[in-house]
């Protein structure tokens, strides 16, 4: 097959909560295993790719350290790991499983700094997410920001049990509702499609990472740092109560 009609489906983005997956090898390489279909996010956005394991057809597990997205070909993802026993070759159904407690703590923490987003009235220029801890940058000047109203908004909006909605909106009409948006991180685009998260009255933005369906989901979160990282850079992690 050649390089040029690999392309992996997304399972991530239209099943969040799906932790296990049957799909065809398309392509090994040295950066790993290309798959039809995965539900392993890639890392981009600020969110880790995931971890987990690949199931062969002789019962035999490998796990997956890591996963990226191809740095040429953005529609191939590459599944990094630890081994590549001879027998994963294209063309061979396996089994894809997902390391689903890591991947639920990067759901909720990702969810969770939505939720600051709309806390603080601030361009982001910056994201990083982990399993227990996440952190925003945002474009301030002054600091005019304090940990305990943080922590307070953070616990209203978990408590309030918003849903987090997800649409898929032409790009021209997303660069309408640009205005609304706190982000400089670019807009994941497929296929002319922008994906848009959107906490309704709260919040919403261009985003291609894995979200909770509900804000309770989130649960206890308390902002334990703010940084001043430049003249104009305000670093904001949270945490895990
Ligand atoms: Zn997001």
């Amino acid at each position: 097959m050649s390089a040029l009609t690999l392309q992996t489906h997304a399972l991530f983005d239209e099943a969040p909560y799906q932790h296990t997956f049957t799909t065809r090898v398309v392509a090994v390489s040295e950066q790993g295993v290309a798959l039809e279909q995965t539900l392993f996010y890639p890392n981009g956005g600020g969110q880790p790719g995931d971890q987990g394991h690949l199931l062969l057809p002789d019962g035999s597990a490998v796990a997956v350290l890591d996963t990226q997205r191809d740095p040429l070909l953005r529609s191939i993802i590459w599944h990094q790991l630890e081994e590549t026993p001879p027998a994963l070759q294209a063309g061979i159904e396996l089994q894809g499983c997902l390391d689903w407690q890591r991947r639920y703590q990067h759901m909720r923490m990702h969810t969770c700094l939505h939720l600051l987003c709309s806390i603080i009235d601030a361009p982001v220029t910056g994201c990083s997410i982990g399993i227990d801890k996440g952190r925003l940058d945002f474009d301030l000047p002054e600091s005019t920001l304090d940990k305990e109203h943080i922590t307070r908004s953070l616990k209203e909006l978990v408590d309030a049990e918003l849903d987090v909605r997800t649409h898929e909106l032409p790009v021209s009409e997303y660069s309408r509702m640009l205005d609304l948006c706190r982000t400089r991180i670019p807009a994941p685009i497929t296929q002319g499609l922008v994906r848009v998260i959107d906490i309704p009255g709260v919040d919403m933005q261009p985003c291609g990472g894995t979200h909770v369906g509900n804000t309770r989901e989130v649960g206890a979160v308390i902002c334990d740092k703010i940084e001043k990282k430049s003249r104009h850079n305000r670093r904001v992690t949270l945490r895990f109560a």
